[in-house]
This record gives structure tokens, sequence and C-alpha cells, in this order.
């Protein structure tokens, strides 16, 4: 018995925008979720992110701290953070490829990034930690290769992700999470056509296409995702992992994906480079020093409604912290109003003309 019920409302092309409710919290797709790998987002409370309506958090840190079982205990995940919206936990699978690691046959041995200790991260380990921690969604836990890997890794990747899906759908036992599957192997279209049959093979509640926004072209990216999803059942939400720029989103929603996300709109702000639809203004830029215009003149976020480009060139100079949350708003909300014109083109059949607006 599933926990999500996903309809989609309309097509356009490829495009799809839905409506996915899962524990009687409704999604609107394509959507974007911001990273709170810890329980939180950099910088930015939460609380202050009204139009969001689903974090993503991470099974790897919230394992080593603060535990999970202390997260249960204190009622889950949702209350210890203060957020009775959606959250969708990763497994720690991508944490196998960014991190240094060594792969054994039962899981990954990790280097706890906190103590330099050493543990195994095993398929039954993760989904046992995303069901104490009670999240809305909870992934499999993958084995992740370098996108350009040979494909004697590729082919690895894909066998143990499914032998790991496997476990992962005996272990897992929270009827009010949903658990995803995910598809891997590379750019080569044989290893995702496989991968893919096998986690439908498996039945899941919705399926990401992982693996990548690890360094390949947009092209490529493209390519594969549009491949790939023809061996996914078109009633299920589709998720591609760790991306989050404009135009990356924009090329994927048009390949049927619901659902993203990524650190990057967060990271791109503290670093100053703020999204002003469709471009970027980089606030660190002498010009703005006595600006007083807001970021953006029709961005409707709590930044642009009471600060100015002078002022908050001037925080990200000196009062870094202040600036980051201000800053981190800015990108979020704007990455939210992209989705969801994007969405509202899908529903009035005019997503061909949303895109020409965004990429020029
Ligand atoms: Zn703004």
């Amino acid at each position: 018995m599933s926990n999500l019920n996903f309809k989609i409302v309309n097509t356009d092309g490829n495009a799809r925008a839905g409506i996915l409710n899962i524990n009687n919290k409704e999604l609107l797709t394509p959507t974007f979720m911001p990273v709170a790998t810890k329980g939180a987002l950099k910088s930015t409370p939460h609380e202050m992110l009204d139009k969001t309506t689903v974090l993503l958090a991470n099974t790897y840190h919230l394992y080593l701290r603060p535990g999970a079982e202390i997260i249960n205990d204190l009622g889950g995940l949702h209350r210890f953070m203060n957020w009775d919206k959606l959250i969708l936990t990763d497994s720690g699978g991508f944490q196998g490829w960014s991190l240094p690691t060594k792969k054994v046959d039962s899981g990954i041995q990790f280097k706890n990034v906190y103590d330099g200790s050493r543990f195994l991260m095993t398929p039954e380990l993760s989904i046992k930690t995303q069901n104490l921690l009670g999240s809305d969604i909870a992934m499999i836990f993958d084995y992740v290769v370098d996108i350009d890997a040979n494909n004697y890794l590729q082919n690895e990747a894909i066998q143990t992700t499914e032998h790991w899906a496997k476990i992962a759908k005996q272990v897992h036992n929270n009827e009010k999470q949903s658990l995803f599957g995910i598809v891997q192997g590379g750019l080569v279209e044989e290893y995702r056509e496989k991968s893919a049959l096998s986690m439908v093979n498996l039945d899941f509640d919705g399926y990401a296409i992982g693996g990548l926004a690890l360094g390949e072209s947009r092209e490529d990216r493209k390519s594969i995702v549009n491949f790939t999803t023809d061996f996914l059942p078109l009633e299920k939400p589709r998720y591609v992992m760790g991306l989050g720029d404009t135009l990356g989103l924009i090329d994927l929603i048009s390949e049927g994906i619901d659902m993203f996300d990524c650190v990057w709109p967060a990271r791109l702000a503290r670093h100053g480079k703020l999204i002003t639809g469709n471009t970027y203004i980089n606030i660190k830029n002498q010009k703005f020093i006595s600006d007083p215009r807001p970021i953006d003149d029709s961005c409707p976020c709590f930044t642009c409604k009471n600060y100015s480009r002078a002022f908050l060139k001037h925080l990200l100079k000196n009062e870094q912290t202040t600036a980051w949350l201000y800053l981190t708003i800015h990108n979020l909300i704007q990455t939210e109003i992209m989705l969801d014109e994007a969405r509202k083109s899908i529903l009035e059949s005019d997503f061909e003309n949303f895109k020409k607006r965004y990429i020029k």
C-alpha cells in the first residue's frame, strides 16, 4: 500500500504538470527541493521559505549526527526540524561517490567526516535509518560512479544498485514513507535501459535517474534522460538528482522530469551570484555599491521587498552570515518562480513559449 498518489494534470510535448499527494500533503510538479542536508538550509531558517513544500535531507549526515534513533525518539525528522511539509531523504549513495570511500560487497565503507573513524553503510542500514527518520520519501541506497567511468564500472554500478534495491524493498518497513528506485548507467544507453527495467520490475513508488550532473554536457544529459524515460512508467513520479541550474532544469522538464534537488541556487547565492529571471547579476560587482534598487524589481521575495543592492553588497563583504540568508532566500524563490511559470505554461500547453522566454 503506497502513501503516494500521483496525477498528471496536463502534458505539453514530453513535459508534465502533475499533483503529487503524499501523507495528505500536496506537491505540485515540476518541483524543486531545496537541500537541508543536516536538517537545515545553510544560513537560512526554513520557516522563511513559505513557498517551499518539500525539503531534501541527508541520511549519511543525520545517521552520524545526531543519529536516527535520537531523531526517532524526538518524534521523527519533521518534528525535530519543525517542518510539517514534505521531506525526501536521500540515501547516502551520493556520498559514496563524493567522499573518499571503498565499495565492498555488502555496502560502502565510509570515513566519518566528523571524527575520521570508519563505518560501513549497507543498503539495509540506509533504509532502516530512513525508516527511523520518518521522511515522506526514502531513496534506495545506490552505487554511483563517475559519469565517464568505463563500461566495466558502469555495469558494476547498475548490478550493485539492482542488488541493493532488492534488499531495500525487503527491509523497508514504514507505510507512511514512499520508496523510490534509482536508475544508474552513466551515458551508456544499454546500461540505462537495463537499470531502468530492473527498477521498474521491482515496482517502486517513483523513479530517480541518478549519476547525472557529474560533469556531463547539457546535450549528453538531455539525450540520456530522454532515452531513459522511455523505460519508466508514465504514471509514476520521475526525479533527476543533484540538478538545479535554470537551463538544466528547463532541459529536463522538457524531457518529462517532475522533481529536482540541488544545493546550487543556495551555494550560488553565498558567492554573490543572484538569479534574475533567465540571467544573473554578481552582487560583488563594484557598480552596485550605491545602487538603491532591489536585486530584481519584479521579485516578490522578502529580500527584494526590503533591501537594496547596495546594502546587500555591503553585507556580503562585511556581514556574511546575514548576507547569505537574504541572498539564499532570493535565489530559492527565483528558482521556485521559474518552476511555477514552467508548470503554468505546461497547463496552458504553452511550454515552448515559456522556454523561448528563458533560453535566449
Ligand atoms: Zn528577490
